[in-house]
């Protein structure tokens, strides 16, 4: 028996045969000798590379989501990079066949972009390698493509976007991948598809594994390769639990939120995508909390346009089927970068340009969200909340914009639907001058991931300091308690959207200050809805 760790992205077990996916090894062909003959056999192998990754990028916009059809676009536009073409065309001259130059381009690319900083950007190297592959297999007159004869685990070194939408979804019972990271395509896909998987491993991709019995274990990071009998029974056993909890929480889909003192809580869920919907029915939250639409904005090189944003809302509206949504306006900035924003390197990005900041300095970009909003307002109810609030000023600002911007599209005619504008509270500023801000909206969400790193002064991102992110601290709990306490005093309601929402541990704490909403992730709802209901806290 083989025992190994991971990083796992997704819980659950799996047990079944090993799949080993390796990308095809070729050999390149070497230049005919006529540089022209190899540049035309290049411009036809990206033209068929269009081709196949414009197909698979519908298919995989209707049957896996716009987010993985996304990275497909951003390769088709890999592909047609002046930069890269002129460093094939330069090698084809120098001699090297199409293949080669291609290869050698790709690679060269991909290093510099694994370089980078920008954690973003080094994920791109990844779509590059998979962009210049397809048109090296083109060239050497293979395809792209795996197949799985049983349901089973499938081991890879690691699966670019467009392997990761080639393969036979319905056969796999899980991944594990020796590099990836929580962000990558095949985490992604993993959490879509709802099955255990582990990234970060140091699993071996020799052959002598492929086709053996093999044991996923996503609580715990760990698989196991030839299980010996003592830990099938264990994992086994670890499965039907975890089958029998999930079968138990089914008694609550459907159920109102209410404690036994007759408390009402309203379960919603955060979602990043117009896809992620499907999760919201299946989770059975009553609305989403937090659509984190900045991730409408990462993955391009161009900023989305008014029409794109607002079929993106649209197709959320017309899911949720009268479910309320509540839309962040964008968030980027600190860990969440597009380079087309061009913003200037900073010192301290979690202190720096970001959130409300960016609308505020760029007036045209939150105009361009706010029409498509409103706009989609008009098909079902929409609220909207402001990210990364400090002060009363920044809130009249954004209202004095909006309001322009209804008056604008009022002279238009264009239709706007009743919408409650709200905002964060992840400022210790916003949560202390909260009686201020109450007054100027209808609604707070509490974001109780930057609220704890402001509080603390720990970065949230840096796993070393995870002792002293402590979200039980005192002065947060104090927050907390103020923000819920202001806003009903305002008469306005008071919801919290960060991690800490899902916390079974806080449930008690949360109801008992008199939070209105918990949005959760979708998958989490039903074991929040359980707690709830054996809750005794009564209404104040
Ligand atoms: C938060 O800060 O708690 C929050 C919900 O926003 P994000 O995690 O996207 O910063
Ligand atoms: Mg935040």
């Amino acid at each position: 028996m083989v025992v190994g760790n991971g990083q796992p992205v997704f819980s659950g077990i799996a047990i079944g045969r090993a799949y080993i996916y390796k990308r095809g090894q070729t050999a390149l062909p070497a230049s005919c000798g006529d540089s022209a003959v190899e540049q035309q056999n290049f411009e036809r192998a990206k033209q068929t590379a269009l081709e196949q990754l414009q197909a698979l990028m519908e298919d995989t916009a209707q049957n896996v989501g716009e987010e993985q059809a996304m990275i497909l676009d951003v390769q088709m536009m890999m592909l047609d990079d002046q930069d890269y073409l002129d460093s094939i065309q330069a090698m084809i001259q120098n001699g090297a066949s199409a293949a080669e130059a291609v290869k050698e381009t790709g690679d060269a690319v991909a290093a510099a972009f694994a370089a980078m900083d920008d954690a973003y950007m080094q994920a791109r190297a990844v779509d590059m390698r998979d962009v210049s592959g397809r048109v090296v297999t083109i060239l050497c007159g293979g395809k792209v493509g795996f197949s799985m004869e049983d349901p089973g685990i499938l081991i890879a070194e690691d699966l670019t976007p467009s392997e990761t939408v080639q393969m036979p979804k319905d056969k796999i019972l899980a991944f594990v991948t020796r590099q990836g990271s929580s962000n990558s395509h095949t985490a992604i896909l993993a959490r879509v598809m709802g099955i255990p998987s582990l990234v970060k491993t140091e699993i071996n991709l020799d052959d002598a594994v492929d086709g053996h019995m093999m044991i996923v274990d996503g609580f715990d990071g760990r698989y196991y390769i030839d299980p010996d009998e003592e830990v099938i029974r264990l994992m086994e056993e670890k499965k039907r639990t975890a089958d029998e909890h999930q079968r138990q929480l089914e008694a609550y889909r459907g159920r109102e939120s209410v404690t036994r003192g007759g408390q009402r809580v309203k379960l919603f869920a955060n979602i990043g995508n117009p896809s992620d919907v499907e999760h919201v029915l299946k989770g059975d939250a009553e609305g989403v909390g937090l659509l984190r639409s900045e991730f409408l904005y990462l993955g391009r090189d161009s900023y989305p346009t008014e029409e794109e944003l607002f079929n993106a809302y649209r197709k959320v509206v017309e899911g949720l089927q009268g479910r309320r949504v509540v839309i962040r306006t964008l968030d980027i900035g600190a860990d969440k970068q597009a380079g087309y924003f061009q913003l200037e390197p900073e010192e301290n990005p979690a202190l720096g340009l970001r959130g409300i900041r960016i609308c505020i300095r760029r007036p045209e970009v939150f105009r361009t969200q706010m029409r498509s909003i409103y706009r989609a307002s008009a098909l079902g109810p929409i609220s909207v909340m402001f990210p990364m609030i400090a002060s009363v000023w920044e809130v009249r600002e954004v209202k004095e914009m909006c309001r322009s911007i209804r008056e604008e599209m009022r002279q238009e005619g264009i239709p706007v639907g009743e919408v409650e504008h709200g905002i964060m509270i992840e400022t210790p500023a916003a949560a202390l001058i909260s009686d201020q801000l109450a007054r100027e909206v209808d609604f707070f969400s509490v974001g109780t991931n930057d609220l704890l790193q402001y509080t603390l002064a720990v970065d949230r991102q840096n796993p070393s300091l995870d002792r002293f992110y402590d979200p039980y601290h005192p002065a947060m709990l104090r927050l907390l308690r103020i923000v819920a306490q202001n806003a009903h005093e305002a008469g306005i309601w008071c919801g919290i959207c960060g991690e800490l929402g899902g916390d079974l541990t806080m449930t008690d704490t949360f109801l008992d200050m008199g939070y209105d909403e918990l949005s959760v992730s979708p998958s989490r709802v039903l074991e929040l809805r359980k707690r709830v209901c054996e809750s005794e806290v009564s209404p104040k």
